[in-house]
């Protein structure tokens, strides 16, 4: 798990870095396809192969993310990406639904590249999981629950972001006063609370709840918790 963290971390520096370079002579940054054009590249170059042991899914994750952290920068709505360090935010992502499984009544979740992997189970997971982080902390693993405070998730305009202090809104439904989008409030609420969990994954700062204990492989391939 340490080594993927590493992958990650080694492609979004490497993204980072490349934009950087072309940012200079003006040329044009790279999107998301480009950058998982180069991720191929990487895996298959004799230099860094050592990323093709890692899953695939959690670097182009990687890349989205920073991705978007770009682009939010030159739109103006956070400061310049930084480097990744070692020891710091240390989490991967499987974005694919497909490829995880979840046995809540035996407490183990199934991923690539690592197999069935016990964990404690802190907290009961309703509705289906749509991906999973793996994030270390003071030598723990935990896996992804993100909590989004509900303030104004009610009241803000998922088209302008205008956030609604008058009445205006009724309560089965939303009109913005800025821009007339007008939609289900409880919509409105789900949508603004998606995005805060997207946003909060992207800035790498998701809570934790359940705590997945150290692990090591056993013999048979599967993970089991260390205590
Ligand atoms: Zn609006």
């Amino acid at each position: 798990m340490r080594r993927f963290t590493g992958s990650c971390r080694f492609v979004d520096n490497k993204a980072l870095a490349l934009q950087k370079e072309r940012y200079k002579p003006g040329q044009p940054t790279l999107g998301y396809a480009g950058l998982c054009q180069l991720l191929t590249a990487w895996r298959h170059s004799t230099d860094t192969k050592w990323l093709s042991e890692a899953p695939v899914h959690p670097p182009q994750q990687s890349l989205k993310d920073f991705e978007r952290a770009y682009a939010h920068f030159f739109a103006k709505r956070a400061g310049f990406p930084r480097s990744k360090k070692k020891g710091q935010s240390d989490s991967f992502c499987y974005p694919d639904p497909t490829q995880i499984k979840l046995d809540q009544a035996n407490s183990r979740l199934f991923v690539p590249k690592l197999g069935w992997l016990r964990y404690r189970n802190s907290r009961e997971v309703l509705g289906t999981v749509k991906n999973v982080t793996l994030s270390q902390s003071c030598g723990k693993w935990f896996v992804r629950l993100v909590a989004v405070l509900p303030q104004h998730t009610s009241r803000t305009c998922p088209c302008c972001g205008h956030v609604s202090v008058d009445k205006r809104w009724t309560q089965s439904q939303c009109v913005c006063v800025e821009c007339g989008y007008e939609n289900n409030a409880d919509l409105v609420g789900a949508i603004n609370v998606l995005r805060a969990g997207h946003a909060r994954i992207a800035c790498e700062v998701s809570s934790i709840a359940l705590p997945a204990a150290g692990t090591h492989r056993s013999d048979s391939g599967a993970a089991q918790c260390r205590a």
